[in-house]
């Protein structure tokens, strides 16, 4: 641990207090991607990179050091390696991973809606049809080829109004297409989706068909959605953080409902716009967070939008615990999630879909910035070095939101009402300032003290 600490206050001068759970000793990490969690754990003071299987170290340097999987402390791995290894590992004491073992009941399309669903009817069941509302924030889903029927059962109670559908499964956009008569998923039937008599094929790909959002909130005429940075760090009990920053990504065309069958200009994934034929790299397609809640504010008012921004933990809230009890919970593993937030022109925020791997990828200069603020700040929390209390509710740009139960917020931010009446704020601070560097000297100044003590 003898290098210079690049956050300040992250390293203490004593050298007692720089044990972590680890130990006395460096912090060894494995890391599956090549991106900007390579370079914030590369820069992290006191921590190696262990060479094997997965590692990013070259092969020529493989053999100076040890490469068995209990070697690592920390491993940022793929999912694909988490499925292949998780049931056959045995995790030591002082191991986190990435990923917990069955984390598709949320991040796939259509296991989300089904276990959103479940709570759903259970809080009607057990606590009314008024609780029960807290869960309108998905648009009607349904899993095709299973709900068919049911599914045709309503299109035809709706006439007119846009549907999509989306690959169970895939993301960027891929396979996705809207529609508004049923014959247009006749003639995807017969190209796509083979029944399960055919024998050549296996079962048929999943698909979910959900109702298109038709009144999106427009910016310059363009529609948008949210992506929010969640962190679960325990399902038993729920433990979760909120990242304040996050971006808006828009369409590069103008909204329209005349031309549902162009992808430019009804989905955002910078994947899907980067290849529209006008996109410039330049001008990009994204907004921070921070800008997008200055900017409704301003044009919508302070109280909407937290009103706004209000529902949104809910969402966060509500889709955890709609997995609480099915997600295998291990002490040794988190999750970062992605959110796709997409509001309507009432400022309602939709739950779109939930993602495992968001892109750590960065698309400019601010998203790196971003990324990696993120990124280290994630390390923070998971604290391998101890540093921290554990009594924390912020930690860098990471706000705890709740920890068996809401978190209460300490002080009214810059992001609460202008009437500033708010009693019990929670302690959510989406789009809000992010003074992270200053506020983890703060707390790693108090929590050295309060160790010392
Ligand atoms: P993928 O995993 O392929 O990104 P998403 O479910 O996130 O699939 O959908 C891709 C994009 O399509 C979203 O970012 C959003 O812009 C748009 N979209 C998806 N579902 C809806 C919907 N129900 N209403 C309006 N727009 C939607």
């Amino acid at each position: 641990m003898s290098k210079v600490a690049r956050i300040p206050g992250y390293q203490s001068k004593n050298p007692k207090q720089n044990r972590g759970i680890i130990g006395d000793r460096e912090i060894r990490y494995k890391c599956s991607l090549q991106n900007v969690i390579l370079d914030v754990l590369r820069g992290r003071p006191g921590w190696t990179e262990v060479p094997g299987q997965n590692s990013q170290v070259p092969a020529a340097q493989q053999g100076t050091r040890p490469s068995n999987d209990g070697d690592w402390d920390f491993y940022w791995c793929d999912r694909e390696w988490l499925h292949q290894n998780y049931d056959t590992m045995f995790l030591h004491e002082h191991q986190k991973i990435l990923h917990f073992r069955n984390h598709y009941e949320l991040t796939r399309k259509n296991l989300m809606v089904k276990n959103l669903k479940r709570l759903r009817k259970q809080t009607e069941r057990e606590q009314g049809k008024t609780e029960a509302q807290s869960f309108d924030f998905y648009p009607t889903t349904y899993e095709l080829p299973s709900e068919y029927h049911i599914f045709v059962e309503e299109f035809k109670k709706n006439l007119g109004i846009i549907w999509i559908m989306k690959p169970a499964a895939k993301s960027q956009g891929k396979g996705i297409f809207l529609f508004r008569r049923l014959k247009d998923i006749t003639d995807w039937k017969k190209g796509e989706y083979q029944p399960l008599s055919d024998q050549t094929r296996d079962v048929p790909e999943t698909y979910v068909v959900q109702r298109y959002i038709e009144n999106p909130l427009l910016i310059g005429g363009r529609k948008f959605d949210v992506r929010v940075y969640v962190l679960v760090c325990s399902y038993n009990p729920l433990k979760v953080w909120l990242y304040r920053g996050g971006f808006a990504r828009f369409s590069n065309t103008r909204f329209s409902l005349d031309s549902i069958e162009d992808t430019y200009v009804h989905l955002t994934n910078v994947a899907v716009q980067k290849n529209a034929p006008d996109y410039d790299p330049e001008k990009g397609c994204k907004w921070s967070t921070q800008q997008l809640r200055k900017y409704l504010a301003a044009k919508h008012g302070v109280d909407k939008v937290q009103k706004m921004f209000k529902s949104i933990d809910n969402i966060i809230i509500k889709s955890l615990q709609s997995v609480q009890k099915i997600i295998i919970n291990d002490k040794h593993c988190f999750e970062m999630y992605g959110y796709d937030v997409l509001l309507d022109s009432d400022l309602k925020p939709w739950l779109i879909e939930i993602n495992a791997s968001p892109s750590l990828t960065a698309s400019g200069k601010e998203d790196y910035d971003l990324k990696f603020g993120l990124l280290s700040d994630l390390l923070n929390v998971l604290d391998l070095e101890n540093r921290l209390t554990g009594k924390e509710k912020r930690i860098g740009g990471w706000d705890l939101l709740w920890d068996d139960g809401p978190i209460v917020a300490d002080d009214n931010m810059d992001c609460t009402p202008a009437n500033g009446s708010a009693v019990s704020t929670p302690n959510s601070y989406l789009g809000c300032f992010n003074d992270r560097k200053k506020q983890l000297r703060e707390i790693y100044l108090t929590a050295q003290s309060v160790k010392k003590s």
